[in-house]
């Protein structure tokens, strides 16, 4: 029997008014539905907006120290859930139980760390022109705002957006992504037992094109937070920024790791292994291109397809080395890019297809793959798979191996490894990437710190967490004051 879920609305759980309703299926077994979301629409988008827009006053004036109050016990409550949400997002999403018991506790992390910051949203004190006189500026709420969030990371991205956007006194109302929304609803949960006042945060589910549009138009809504594709965040972006919303999404990626002679080629191989195939490539930071120098390349090639060839695959809840893709759509996107990088002469070194086996049938399994001699114009190479693929790619010397970093659209996160100081030293500050990272995988990231892409990877407006997190939502007062 699948448990059917409903929107969060003004502090009550109600259904679509559509009547209609999704399944979302298990990607280690298709058959397998587990669970029911409400099809919203237009108007349901609109009820959200009408409630949180009533709440926003009441929340606004809060004093922070009770805003953090009930983030911090919203966080508490998720830790005592910590194992059920855990399995919630194994069966919607796939990812192993380990990856995503990490992300669980990211998002009870993210709570505890906005609660610690609603007494301290900032503010500067300046020295004014004359004397009887004070200049300083204050922090005050954006005002109602609107999340839409991607199923890759379905609990820890609603809320790193959730947790600033309440800490700052603002209300919400959370999109989160079709393939994976039943872990955003657990957020809305424990914030609702929290003591969390009604209206302040909504949740509605359903279709990005019918009820994302909308809350990207609406003139209701005061700032638009987005992560997801770059295709549909342009999109979401003009969308929003047609009335002048304050508008932030961050997007795709085709992160590079350069290997140098100086690095321990095996090290090397482990963590390219870990930031390419970890999530099952499914990541905004994955690492999707290993560009590797010409000394070290064969020797290199042999530890990945060693690396790639030594994972398990298997259902997420079994806690394998990697787990399925979210879905059918991706599986073929993903093979499909086999195709493309193999007919345009990329060589197939391991990997590249559904693993053998009855055990993987329901499932969206595909094995790790790794692609040799792919030069830097190849599609494999240029276009964000978000699948565990690998496109490994020799460079004559480390500016050629910089340059061949920086030659895509994308510019999300990037590593090098190597021993060598001058060589991590003109990387870091040459590289074009929002994160930059000597001897470490593309991937993870930490909480305290500003994230976001350059490029295409990103509107380059605000950056997400830490106290970045906070600037996005809310607005600077200048007060000046003569006595
Ligand atoms: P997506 O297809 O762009 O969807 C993201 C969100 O936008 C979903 O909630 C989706 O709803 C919604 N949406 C779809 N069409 C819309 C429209 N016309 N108007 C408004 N909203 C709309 O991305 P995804 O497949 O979920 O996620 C994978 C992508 O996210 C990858 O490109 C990845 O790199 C990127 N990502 C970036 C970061 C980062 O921080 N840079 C982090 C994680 C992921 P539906 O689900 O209902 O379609």
């Amino acid at each position: 029997m699948t448990t059917e879920y409903t929107n969060y609305i003004d502090g009550e759980w109600v259904a679509s008014e559509s009547g209609e309703t999704f399944d979302v299926t298990n990607p280690a077994n298709s058959d397998e539905v587990v669970s029911r979301h409400p099809s919203s629409t237009e108007a349901d988008v609109q009820t959200a907006i009408d409630a949180a827009v009533a709440a926003q006053d009441e929340w606004g004036d809060t004093p922070g120290p009770s805003r953090g109050a009930i983030l911090r016990e919203a966080g508490e409550l998720l830790a005592a859930r910590k194992e059920e949400a855990t399995e919630t997002l194994v069966r919607e999403e796939g990812k192993t139980r380990s990856e995503a018991g990490g992300e669980v506790q990211r998002a009870i992390d993210i709570f505890y760390y906005y609660a610690e910051k609603c007494r301290d949203l900032g503010g500067t004190v300046k020295s004014p022109s004359g004397t009887d006189k004070e200049l300083y500026t204050k922090r005050e709420p954006l005002g109602t705002v609107a999340l839409i969030t991607p199923w890759n990371y379905p609990i820890a991205i609603p809320a790193w957006k959730l947790a600033p956007a309440l800490a700052a006194g603002n209300s919400v109302v959370l999109k989160p992504a079709s393939q994976a929304p039943n872990s955003a609803r657990i957020l809305l949960e424990v914030l609702d037992e929290a003591g969390l006042p009604d209206g302040a945060a909504n949740l509605v589910t359903g279709s990005g094109s019918t009820i994302g549009t909308p809350l990207a138009e609406s003139e209701d809504i005061d700032g638009l937070s987005f992560t997801g594709s770059t295709a549909v965040g342009t999109a979401v972006a003009r969308a929003a920024s047609e009335d002048l919303t304050r508008v932030q999404c961050e997007m795709g990626g085709k992160n590079p790791t350069v290997v140098m002679p100086s690095a321990d080629i095996e090290e090397a191989a482990d963590i390219i292994s870990v930031g390419a195939f970890g999530t099952t490539g499914q990541s905004c930071t994955a690492t999707s291109r290993a560009i590797v120098h010409e000394d070290v390349y064969d020797e290199f090639v042999d530890a990945i397809v060693e690396a790639a060839e030594s994972l398990s695959v298997g259902p997420g809840l079994d806690d394998p080395g990697m787990g399925p893709h979210v879905s059918d759509g991706e599986l073929s996107s993903t093979l499909e890019y086999v195709d493309i990088a193999t007919s345009e002469g990329a060589t197939l070194e391991t990997g590249g297809g559904k693993p053998a086996g009855d055990e993987y049938e329901g499932g969206y399994y595909v094995e790790p793959t790794v692609f040799s001699d792919v030069s830097n114009d190849m599609r494999i190479a240029q276009e964000e798979v978000f699948g565990p693929v690998l496109a490994v790619i020799p460079a004559t010397d480390f500016d050629d191996a910089l340059d061949t970093a920086n030659e895509t659209d994308y510019g999300l996160s990037a590593s090098i490894i190597t021993q060598d100081l001058t060589e991590a030293d003109r990387f870091v500050n040459e590289i074009e990437a929002g994160v930059a990272k000597v001897n470490e995988k593309t991937t993870g990231l930490e909480l305290h710190v500003p994230f976001g892409g350059y490029k295409d990877s990103s509107t380059n407006t605000y950056r997400e967490q830490g106290d970045a997190g906070l600037d996005f939502f809310t607005s600077v007062k200048t007060v000046y004051r003569n006595f």
